[in-house]
């Protein structure tokens, strides 16, 4: 394990791992690459973490024993279809219903209709019982 690192030397460390990401500024690379020169102790950590990294990022990848979806996902499939199936019944329940119910009688209007309308129209509403406009009663 190595000694407490200089703050040079974990700033350097860190910019190698943004180097082996390319998220590394070209400052910034200047600045590691002065610090490699300098620094033995980092030159080493960088070379393993590169030669690291290269192992790992060509080893082919694993397959998975058995697919890897997640139980919530697999459970909420039935209930979703269910749901559908439900919401598709129930339309169809309430479309059979609507036809099978009478239609509305078509609305009459008679001469007696139409004169009283218009009389209350004409006038103020009134307390009841009195011809005292409602709004002065208040
Ligand atoms: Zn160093």
């Amino acid at each position: 394990m190595d000694a407490v690192l200089s703050a040079e030397c974990e700033r350097a460390r860190g910019w190698a791992s943004l180097a082996l990401d390319c998220e590394l500024s070209e400052l910034e690379r200047g600045h590691l690459r002065a610090h490699l020169a300098e620094c033995a102790a980092c030159a080493t950590f960088v070379a393993g973490l590169r030669e690291v990294t290269h192992e790992l990022r060509a080893a082919p990848l694993p397959a998975p024993s058995r697919p890897l979806v997640p139980r919530r996902m697999r459970s909420r499939r039935v209930p979703l279809v269910l749901a559908l199936l439900a919401i598709v019944g129930a339309a169809a329940a309430g479309g059979v219903a609507g036809s099978l119910r009478p239609a509305p009688a078509p609305a009459r209007v008679t001469a007696t209709g139409v004169r009283l309308t218009a009389l209350f129209r004409s006038q103020p509403p009134t307390m009841p019982g009195t011809r005292l406009p409602l709004r002065a009663a208040v």
